[in-house]
């Protein structure tokens, strides 16, 4: 990191008498005190129990120095400690401090769904030609971002960051201190209704990405998002807007879905373009990624090796087998009506030779309109286009009632959160080799053990 321990004390604004130990390079940070390395700077954070209990583990596997807010009578005898009155907040200093000194180009992604994967994508297009660094996996909050920028490497030229949040307020505070010069917006979904009130203030708090947007930066939102019309009068940055409809800044045109890959071009670009991935939303995804290459001055040829080059984060949506020859679309870790519809309809374009099957499960945290959002779920589901549909959990019972009748008894069926073993095992003897089955459910319905009974 190039940070000495003087440095840190003075950047996160120490109470204590710092000076008194030797200065000395510090080579990380961690706050969890399994993963330290030898020189690393320990934060000890207050999670289910107080991660001070663990100084340490920590100096056993290497750490050098470490904040702390307890009692210094409690550090132990001789160790380099900077006393702050929170870790957390000063670990959130330190970030702005290093970024402000390494000084790379922020990219900060936010939306209600295809952060990360519109992240790892603007990563592949910019690291042909900087030197990026992006959130490891899902580390956006208020602990994995600055965790993320305190772990980017010396020479990083473009640091793309995943912005998540479940109450207002967040992005707007994450914003401000990573100072984005490109925000982006993926779309606006129903993801923590429950906290927000509404799609008005799902929209509002994605703006909030706007607060540490640099005056001279750019901000891309989708094209066809009528929330964002009034609050984006107020944006007085540059703005640029993506679709599948014909004026958008950056739309897609003749769109292939195949199993594997998606192919498709981009109004007024020469390329085609292809995705390794399916789904017409990891399009719009890739638009954004094809803007921020564009911004910072990418050529075409670039921008697609760099898309052609992108791997999916593991445990997304993906592709599996099972021995029998049986096609699944495993999206087991999270869903909420946009993206569930958006599943079902790219599902629906997939060319096979075999039936169509989809199981469905509850999308959690969807507050007092949950019911009616898995009721609407009915319109993306055809008998002529998805045969048969399991239908699992206490809230899609709705949406169970609401296709009795649209699908015949032999087509449809129901199974409650306890009968997982029973769906299972239904599920192996209707399906045959050649189907194609689409899984999706919130995390919490378990979903992903079903795909793997079915892969094993
Ligand atoms: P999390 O809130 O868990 O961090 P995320 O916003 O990072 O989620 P991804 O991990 O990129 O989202 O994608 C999760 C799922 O959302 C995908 O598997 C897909 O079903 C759906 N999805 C991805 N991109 C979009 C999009 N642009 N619009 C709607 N749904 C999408
Ligand atoms: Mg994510």
């Amino acid at each position: 990191m190039e940070l000495t321990f003087w440095e840190i004390a003075q950047a996160v604004q120490a109470t204590n008498d710092w000076k008194k130990w030797p200065n000395f390079e510090v080579v990380g940070v961690e706050f969890d005190s399994r993963k330290m390395k030898l020189g690393d700077l320990f934060v000890p954070l207050k999670g289910e129990s107080d991660g001070h209990k663990f100084i340490n583990g920590a100096i056993e596997k290497g750490a050098k120095a470490t904040f702390w807010s307890w009692s210094e009578d409690l550090a132990p005898e001789g160790f380099p400690i900077i006393q702050v009155e929170d870790t957390l907040s000063a670990m959130q200093e330190l970030a702005v401090y290093y970024v402000l000194k390494k000084a790379p180009s922020v990219i900060a992604i936010t939306g209600s769904n295809g952060k990360t994967t519109t992240k790892d994508m603007t990563e592949a297009v910019l690291s042909e030609k900087f030197h990026t660094y992006k959130t490891q996996g899902n580390y956006n909050n208020d602990i994995g971002l600055p965790y993320t920028i305190l772990q980017m490497p010396d020479n990083t030229e473009k640091l793309i960051l995943e912005m998540g949040m479940d109450h207002a307020g967040e992005i707007s505070f994450l914003s401000k201190l990573a100072r984005p010069e490109v925000a982006a917006i993926t779309m606006i979904g129903e993801a923590h209704v429950e906290n927000l009130g509404s799609r008005e203030g799902i929209a509002q708090t994605k703006m909030e990405i706007v607060a540490g947007l640099s005056l001279n930066g750019l901000l891309i939102v989708p094209e066809n998002e009528p929330l964002l019309l009034p609050i984006l009068k107020n944006v007085t940055q540059k703005v640029e807007t993506f679709g599948l409809e014909k004026d958008a800044d950056y739309t897609a045109e003749t769109i292939t879905l195949e199993k594997e890959k998606t192919i498709f071009r981009v109004k007024g670009l020469d390329s085609l373009f292809s995705i390794p991935v399916p789904g017409s939303y990891n399009v719009t995804n890739a638009l954004i990624a094809i803007a921020i290459g564009r911004w910072y001055g990418l050529t075409e040829a670039e921008i697609t090796r760099g898309l052609a080059s992108f791997q999916l984060t593991k445990n997304r949506t993906e592709w599996l087998k099972s021995p029998e020859g049986i096609e699944i679309l495993s999206d087991v870790y999270n869903a909420n009506p946009t993206a569930m519809g958006l599943v079902l309809e790219s599902f629906c374009q997939m060319p096979t030779t075999g039936n169509r099957v989809a199981v469905l499960g509850d999308m959690l945290e969807l507050g007092p309109d949950e019911g009616e959002m898995h009721r609407s779920m009915s319109a993306f589901l055809n008998p002529s286009e998805i045969s048969t549909v399991f239908v699992y959990g206490e809230v899609m019972k709705e949406l169970y009632l609401e296709l009795v009748g649209k699908y015949s008894p032999e087509n449809l069926f129901y199974f409650t959160k306890e009968e997982k073993r029973e769906l299972i095992d239904k599920l192996k003897t209707t399906l045959k080799a050649n189907d194609m089955v689409v899984l999706k459910a919130s995390n919490g319905m378990g979903l992903n053990q079903v795909v793997s009974e079915l892969t094993s």
